[in-house]
């Protein structure tokens, strides 16, 4: 039955910009300090303050739009949206509305199907279009304390109260679940590349929103749509969407309908539950704010923004994919975080290696990262040095094997990879002449075997190769070893 029909999605994302401080006053965005310890006349919406805005936002504004491929508007307006909640003191919260700082963006975000278990099957291209990305100040939060049917109390804490947001909104250009996925993770890689956030849902400083609908495949308009909110991470909203779509059909194929509300998705139990309806929709009464002077930016200024950002994810992406002839799950692995992608360009250098690299940075430096819960760009094993560890075994210095253990050593102790191989005695011999030597002696020590090998019984070079490696104290080159090995062999 499911078959019969497609969701309609789109989404709404709040991300925090990550400036120092607050959009309209001087008072700090630092979490987790006292609470109400962050706040003015301003952000407490006393009467007569007036607020001014942080030339850090347009900046860091621009940034977030111009990684979405947002059009900038030339001139925006800061209006009021008047509503009332205890976490907003002055009754309306600055937003943008008709004149939206940015809008018009179409993204190429890369998405893929999956099997049922969340599995990538493969990837493809997908264009979503962004509505608009406006810019705005973010409310303060109500803490609640105490169990029902006991005394409880409310408290009102301003310190987030006019924190910086950009408000992103797309069409409702995704069909699935994965898709919405796909790109939540494509903008906030984007935002936190270009420095314009931190986007760590964890945190809260991205949070999203998804709307979603159903229709029957043959049908042109839309149905009705639900708003998702509580959607802690990006696998939660996934989650919360599938569920979504499923009770949608459920509903209308048991002769129900769909009513415009929001539910809450709660993953505890798996569902989604009512939080409001939303029949009617909202007059916020929006008007220009009257205590700031329309935005204006000139295309100078954008100019200069955009000569100043990295290259962005996907091109780096695909840059990788074609200087480096990595695969598309590498390359991706690779550019999913900006530091990540500098760390391998750096080793790929040093190791003049750049497959070489890019296999031990994503199979064995990572996992030394995670274990230890560092950051890649606080490893203690810098690129050049990774990058020369390649060079090493690249050059038949010591095998692979012994590589894995230098690269252990490095992590926890910060030597150079030439100061543990010599240091361990680890160097390989790769002169010939030395490995022939011992060649020699071992095939003097094992007449039967010599025989029984040059009589047919191939199976016993591993014999060799094991006597040969033993006598040498595991230091010979084994790809030398195995090479003379068969010379002498041959040779009767
Ligand atoms: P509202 O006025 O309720 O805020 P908007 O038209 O501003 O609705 O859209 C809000 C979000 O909902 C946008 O991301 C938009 O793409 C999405 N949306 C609109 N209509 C639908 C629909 N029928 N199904 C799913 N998403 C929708
Ligand atoms: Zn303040
Ligand atoms: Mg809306």
């Amino acid at each position: 039955m499911k078959e019969n029909w497609e969701a309609v999605i789109g989404l709404e994302i709040h991300a925090q910009l990550s400036t120092e401080t607050k959009i309209f006053c001087g008072c700090a965005t630092s979490f987790g300090d006292e609470p109400n310890a962050n706040t003015c006349p301003v952000c407490l919406g006393l009467p007569g303050a007036l607020p001014v805005l942080n030339n850090h936002v347009v900046d860091l504004g621009a940034r977030a739009a111009l990684s979405l491929a947002l059009h900038i508007n030339e001139e925006s307006v800061f209006s009021r949206k008047n509503y009332f909640y205890p976490d907003l003191p002055k009754g309306y919260q600055i937003s943008q509305f008709d004149r939206p700082f940015s809008e018009r963006g179409v993204l190429e975000v890369m998405t893929a199907t999956r099997d049922e278990a969340g599995h990538v099957r493969e990837w493809r291209p997908m264009t979503v279009r962004i509505t608009r990305m406006h810019l705005e100040e973010d409310a303060g939060k109500n803490v609640h304390e105490g169990l029902p049917d006991t005394d409880r109390y409310s408290y009102v804490d301003l310190n987030r109260a006019g924190t910086p947001l950009a408000e992103i909104v797309t069409e409702p250009d995704f069909r699935s679940s994965w898709e919405a996925y796909d790109y939540v993770n494509h903008v906030r890689r984007a935002l936190q590349w270009v420095g314009a956030s931190d986007a760590d849902m964890e945190k809260g400083n991205l949070r999203c929103e998804a709307n979603v609908s159903v229709r029957r495949k043959s049908e042109e308009q839309f149905g009705t749509k639900v708003e998702l909110k509580n959607l802690n991470s990006v696998r939660f909203m996934q989650r919360a969407i599938e569920y979504e779509i499923d009770r949608q059909i459920k509903l209308i194929e048991s002769g129900g309908r769909v009513t415009q509300e929001t539910r809450l998705w709660d993953d505890r139990a798996g569902e989604t539950r009512v939080m409001r309806s939303k029949e009617e929709a909202h007059d916020y009464r929006y008007f220009p704010e009257p205590d700031l002077q329309p935005l204006v930016v000139t295309p100078e200024f954008i100019e200069s923004v955009r000569a100043a950002m990295p290259e962005l994810p996907e091109a780096r992406r695909r840059r990788f994919m074609q200087d480096y002839e990595l695969s598309y799950n590498d390359a991706a692995q690779l550019t999913s975080e900006i530091a990540l992608a500098n760390y391998y360009e750096l080793t790929a250098k040093a190791a003049s290696n750049p497959r070489g690299a890019s296999n031990w940075i994503r199979s064995e430096l990572l996992r030394e990262l995670e274990a230890a819960d560092v950051a890649v760009a606080d490893s203690p094993v810098k690129p050049e040095e990774l990058g020369a560890l390649v060079r090493i075994i690249d050059e038949g210095g010591i095998s692979g094997k012994q590589g894995k253990e230098v690269l252990i050593e490095m992590f926890a102790t910060g030597k150079t990879a030439a100061a543990i191989v010599e240091e361990r005695g680890l160097a390989q011999v790769s002169d010939t002449g030395e490995i022939e030597g011992v060649i020699a002696e071992v095939l003097a020590a094992n007449p039967p075997q010599v025989a029984q090998y040059r009589a047919g019984k191939e199976g016993l070079f591993g014999f060799f190769v094991g006597q040969v490696m033993k006598a040498s104290k595991g230091k010979a080159n084994p790809k030398l070893v195995n090479e003379l090995l068969k010379k002498k062999l041959s040779e009767s």
